[in-house]
């Protein structure tokens, strides 16, 4: 009864409530569910959807068509909404995915040893002078002032922000490195030609890493730990990741591979050599050279998207601000670094522009918003008896698999036959969809489940269902 109640009042008192339970406030939707809780519904969502292509700017900042798959579809399901040139809402949906993938990079950040920080965005530009990147990045710096005339830049990344915060600390020691400092913040750039929705905007969520070692061995090493943990982290998002030489731009220091996601919208190009491991950035080679480096075979052209770069910095910062700890004869010496970006919203948008149709979100499996979907039947149709099953089958996965509790919701728009409320499942692409439909009236009843994952539709009973759903990760 206490859920029952704590469900009902935190909605506006309407005239229906199909329940008529003993204290049930009147309600609109199907929300109570007496001592389980709250159920998700999908009408109650926050889902702004977006359909008309000239409500997206173009990179000139007039109204244009829409340029991706995953621009288009992340629109087309009330996941982002345009704010401004290359600003972007993230809607809750989008939250949820973004969270989830935030989650997976801990894990893995923090399993090598990974400590979490959290830096200001507004930077300031003594710093940014001192390296000489506040004239080196030009318009791409978003600049400003406080009231006293001080100058700021809002971080577009951020080497000189941590290099100055470890030269703060006077008394490190050698045994205390090396010391692997990560964020996922948002990142500031005033793109040239901000497009393709979350893939190129000029704020976005950036994962950086910035790591201190006391000697160029094991800063090698620590960087060869966290390029595996980065390839660790894309097969555990079923995103085929090629790690690639790179140019090290105005980043700096001595060594650099991207990890590039192949897909024609890609602004890069790399290339692949199938007869030895060999690939790089186009950049990075020569402008004539079509043989591998390496093994002089052929090369293959290929277009990416860059999802992650990391770079083997040696002293260049911390030179600049003095970055030191006391060695293993009690001397002074330099700290050797490396950083390492994970483009967070982006990976989101390169996900879904690899994995989807044209017209259906495909997520990878760890980074879907919800689960699972539960389709009740047409109000006023033949099955409509089953719609209690649905409810009951609900509550019953809340119990008996706790790791999708919050994670299933039910598609209460029972107005619209199953097939429409099928097409949007489809279209938004839960991994499990499952649908009381005329199997539902048998007994025992069958549900009809839709695994996006396998592309299979089963029937399965109640417990069933329970095994499949136990099956699930989540993160
Ligand atoms: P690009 O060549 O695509 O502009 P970059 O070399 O400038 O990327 P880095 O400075 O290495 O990128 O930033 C680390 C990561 O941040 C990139 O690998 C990418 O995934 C992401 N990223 C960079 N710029 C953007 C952007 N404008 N919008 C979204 N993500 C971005
Ligand atoms: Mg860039």
């Amino acid at each position: 009864m206490e859920g029952l109640l704590t469900g009902c009042r935190a909605l506006p008192p309407l005239a229906i409530c199909s329940h008529q339970l003993p204290g049930c406030i009147p309600h609109r939707f199907h929300y109570c569910a007496p001592g389980k809780g709250k159920r998700l519904v999908l009408s109650r969502m926050f889902q702004p959807q977006n359909l008309r292509e000239d409500q997206v700017l173009s990179p000139e900042g007039k109204s244009g068509s829409l340029t991706c798959k995953s621009q288009r579809l992340m629109l087309q399901v009330g996941l982002i909404h345009q704010a401004s040139l290359g600003c972007y809402h993230l809607l809750p949906y989008a939250v949820r995915a973004m969270e989830k993938l935030m989650r997976v990079i801990d894990q893995e950040m923090q399993a090598i040893g990974g400590q979490k920080v959290n830096m200001p965005s507004l930077c300031s530009a003594d710093l940014w002078r001192a390296s000489n990147r506040w004239d080196l990045l030009g318009k791409e710096l978003l600049r400003l002032q406080d009231r006293h005339g001080k100058e700021y830049c809002l971080g577009p990344t951020h080497e000189e922000a941590i290099t100055a915060l470890i030269a703060s600390q006077k008394t490190l020691s050698y045994r205390q490195l090396p010391f692997l400092l990560y964020q996922v913040t948002r990142k500031f750039r005033d793109e040239p030609r901000p497009r393709f929705g979350l893939l190129r905007g000029r704020e976005f969520y950036m994962k950086d890493m910035y790591t201190f070692d006391s000697s160029p061995e094991t800063a090698r090493q620590t960087y060869n730990l966290v390029c595996d943990a980065y390839s660790g982290l894309f097969d555990r998002l079923g995103l085929q990741c090629v790690k690639v030489q790179a140019d090290v731009g105005s980043i700096g220091g001595t060594m650099s591979h991207e990890f590039q996601l192949p897909v024609d919208v890609g602004e890069d190009r790399f290339a692949l050599c199938p007869s030895c491991s060999f690939s790089a950035n186009v950049e990075t080679l020569d402008l004539s050279q079509t043989n591998c480096p390496a093994c002089q075979g052929p090369l293959t052209e290929t277009k990416g998207i860059e999802v992650g770069h990391t770079f083997y910095l040696g002293t260049k910062y911390s030179s600049i601000f003095n970055a030191q700890f006391i060695n293993d004869h009690g001397n002074l010496a330099l700290a050797e670094m490396g950083c390492y970006g994970l483009g967070v919203t982006r990976i989101l948008a390169a996900a879904i522009e690899v994995l989807s149709t044209e017209d259906c979100i495909r997520w990878p499996g760890l980074l879907a918003p919800y689960q699972a979907c539960l389709i009740p039947p047409k109000k006023g149709s033949r099955e409509e008896a089953a719609e209690e099953l649905v409810g009951h089958l609900y509550d019953h996965i809340a119990e008996a698999v706790p790791q999708l509790r919050g994670e299933v919701l039910l598609d209460d728009r029972t107005h619209l036959t199953i097939g429409n409320r099928l097409k949007d499942a489809n279209k938004f692409g839960y991994p499990f969809v499952i649908i009381a439909g005329r199997k539902a009236l048998e007994d025992p009843a069958h549900f009809e489940v839709w695994c996006q994952n396998t592309d299979e539709v089963v029937f399965l009973t109640r417990e069933g269902v329970i095994e499949l759903l136990s099956q699930v990760q989540v993160v």
